[in-house]
C-alpha cells in the first residue's frame, strides 16, 4: 500500500457559497470544481493549497450523510482524504489487515475519480477517504 499525499481535507458546511467567502476573501484562494456528486447526495467545491486542497462539502438532500453530520456536530472538519497508488489493491490490503471499511469497493467521487471511505473506528475517530487519480469506469 502506497500513500502518496494528503489529497484534501473535507469540511462540512450548510452552505457552500457562504462558507467559500472566507476562503476566497480572507485567504485569497480560488474556488474550483464546484460539482454535484449524485451518489453521495453532496455538492462540493475545492480550494487548491499547494499540493493539497480544501474541500467544502454541502448536503444536496435532507437525507445526505452531511445533513446528519451537521445536525450532530455543526460545520467543521469532516474527513481527510489520502491519495493512494492503487485503490483496489489498497482496499484488499486493508481488508486483509482487518481494517473496518465503509466502502469495500471503490465508487465514483468528485471529478469522476474513484474513492472509498475507511471507518473512523479504524482511524482514531477520523473519517478517512482514499482516492486514486484514476477515472472511474462508471
Ligand atoms: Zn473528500
Amino acid at each position: 500500500l502506497k500513500v502518496k499525499k494528503v489529497e484534501h481535507l473535507g469540511i462540512a458546511v450548510p452552505n457552500l457559497e457562504e462558507a467559500a467567502r472566507f476562503y476566497q476573501q480572507a485567504l485569497g484562494l480560488p474556488l474550483e470544481g464546484v460539482e454535484n456528486i449524485e451518489g453521495q447526495k453532496v455538492r462540493v467545491g475545492f480550494f487548491p493549497v499547494g499540493e493539497s486542497r480544501i474541500e467544502l462539502v454541502e448536503p444536496a438532500a435532507p437525507d445526505s450523510p452531511i445533513s446528519k453530520f451537521l445536525e450532530k456536530k455543526g460545520a467543521g472538519l469532516h474527513h481527510i482524504c489520502l491519495e493512494v497508488e492503487d485503490l483496489n489493491a489498497a482496499l484488499e490490503e486493508l481488508k486483509a489487515k482487518g481494517v473496518r471499511l465503509i466502502d469495500s469497493e471503490p465508487r465514483p467521487g468528485a471529478h469522476g475519480y474513484n474513492i472509498a471511505f475507511v471507518h473512523p473506528q479504524s482511524a482514531s475517530g477520523v473519517l478517512l477517504e482514499l482516492t486514486e487519480k484514476q477515472k472511474s469506469s462508471q
